[in-house]
């Protein structure tokens, strides 16, 4: 609910008012309409339900007595930004707005039309000042991963203080060595913001902190893809609580997630699943998926099939690998430990990327996937071009694939349908025979 009290904070943030409060509303009935008329949810969902209908609020609330408390906000659109070092000193660092359609004409005013949505969305949000994350942050912190991102910099760059960090297109030792440099001055950039050293046991803390939060998110992928005949939650649900752990504060968000696990456990014992038997279980591969985008998964769940996993940096990407801090025995260690850990991260920026194939095939055969479903949003080039590599090895071994170039718009969602529709009798026909 958006009280007088909230649009007083709006206010302060130069938010555009009415236009955020029209927004929210439209969230929150996507939300219902998409979330709300699934059968048999989880209770704990309710936290995320409630998180979601307040995420421009309440949350944007509690950022604003960090800000108070002088600690700093980090914006950030790619999981190679170190939050456990903004997390240290008591910071919030989150991902911005970028998964609506609604923001997107407003953007293609200063940008391409053909690049991709999540970029659009995102300088769109800066442009209408229609989200709070943004408005709140010190600063956006860029990365050089894709061409459009690094070039959308410059001009986002008027709009609001952002920071680039040149993250590699190799995992060679020369690259990995500037890798490292870039995490130290960003580093030292978030010392100087705050005014704090970052000294060893902060960060080795902060990095607890995240790593305990990808521990939770593990065991929430374990819980809802390892079991064939027992999914105790939707794709959904899943992606609903994976988009929030991408802004809410980090230990209670873990000890949530917890209790939805507490609870899923339960179900696996008592064999409650949420979807029919035998229907196709899916691994989803690609891009990211931004809140609220929520299209694939909900024409996915509601033609039949459930999807267990997504190779995604809003998934299996983010929460793979912990930080190991075990041996580490100064400061200089820990970035050595974080840069381990962050160059295991197979996004298509570098090439070559062929551990990303291993990892896939992996994955599918733990969860004992049906097919595999390749999400690329539109105009993403790396991981278009990269799908041909993953379909090659994937259909050589002999996995069912289907590959989707899609925005955030609804008016192909009938086109997806059908095909989608198809490749479930594909794979249906399959487990027949
Ligand atoms: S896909 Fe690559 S560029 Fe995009 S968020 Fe993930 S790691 Fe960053
Ligand atoms: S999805 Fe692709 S094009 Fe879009 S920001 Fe990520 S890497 Fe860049």
């Amino acid at each position: 609910m958006v009280s007088e009290q909230h649009i007083k904070m709006w206010e302060s943030l130069d938010i555009n008012t009415e236009l955020l409060s029209k927004m929210v509303s439209a969230a929150v009935k996507r939300h219902e309409d998409v979330f709300k008329t699934q059968s048999n949810r989880p209770s704990s969902m309710d936290y995320f339900d409630d998180f979601w209908a307040n995420l421009q609020t309440g949350r944007i609330e509690e950022l604003q007595e960090v800000k108070k408390a002088k600690k700093p906000l980090v914006g950030t659109f790619c999981i190679f930004v170190p939050e456990e070092s903004v997390t240290a000193l008591g910071g919030a660092c989150y991902g911005l707005c970028s998964g609506s359609p609604a923001s997107i004409p407003e953007a293609e005013k200063e940008l391409p039309r053909n690049i991709c949505p999540l970029i659009k969305s995102a300088h769109g949000f800066k442009l209408l000042k229609a989200c709070g994350y943004t408005q709140s942050a010190d600063f956006i912190y860029g990365e050089t991963t894709c061409e459009a991102k690094k070039k959308t910099w410059e001009i986002l760059s008027k709009h609001h203080p952002i920071h680039v960090m040149q993250i590699p297109q190799k995992k060679d030792k020369k690259s990995l060595e500037l890798w490292k440099k870039e995490i130290e001055e960003f580093n030292e950039h978030i010392e100087e913001v705050s005014g704090e050293e970052l000294t060893f046991n902060k960060l080795k803390d902060g990095i607890e902190t995240v790593n305990s939060k990808r521990d939770a998110l593990k065991r929430l992928d374990k819980l809802r893809g390892f079991y064939p005949d027992i999914m105790p939650i939707s794709g959904k649900d899943a992606l609903l609580a994976m988009q929030i752990s991408f802004v809410d504060e980090p230990k209670r968000f873990t000890q949530k997630l917890h209790e939805l696990c507490d609870e899923l456990e339960a179900r696996v014992e008592q064999k409650v699943s949420v979807f029919e038997k035998d229907v196709p279980r899916l691994i989803i591969l690609g891009t990211p998926f931004a809140a609220p985008n929520w299209k694939l998964h909900d024409i996915v769940e509601t033609s039949g099939a459930a999807i267990i996993n997504e190779e995604s940096c809003i998934g299996h990407r983010y929460y793979k690998d912990n930080i190991d801090t075990s041996s580490a025995t100064s400061k200089e260690e820990l970035v050595d430990k974080m840069l381990e850990r962050y160059a295991d991260i197979d996004c298509a920026c570098f090439t070559p990327n062929e551990a990303r194939i291993e990892k896939i095939k992996k994955m599918i055969e733990e969860r004992k996937a049906d097919g595999v479903i390749y999400y690329t949003l539109a105009f993403c080039h790396t991981y278009n071009v990269e799908s041909f590599l993953v379909s090659s090895a994937l259909k050589e071994a002999g996995v069912p694939f289907l590959a989707i170039e899609s925005d955030y718009s609804p008016e192909d969602a009938g086109q997806i349908k059908t095909r989608i529709e198809a490749f479930l009798e594909s794979i249906k026909n399959k487990k027949v025979g």
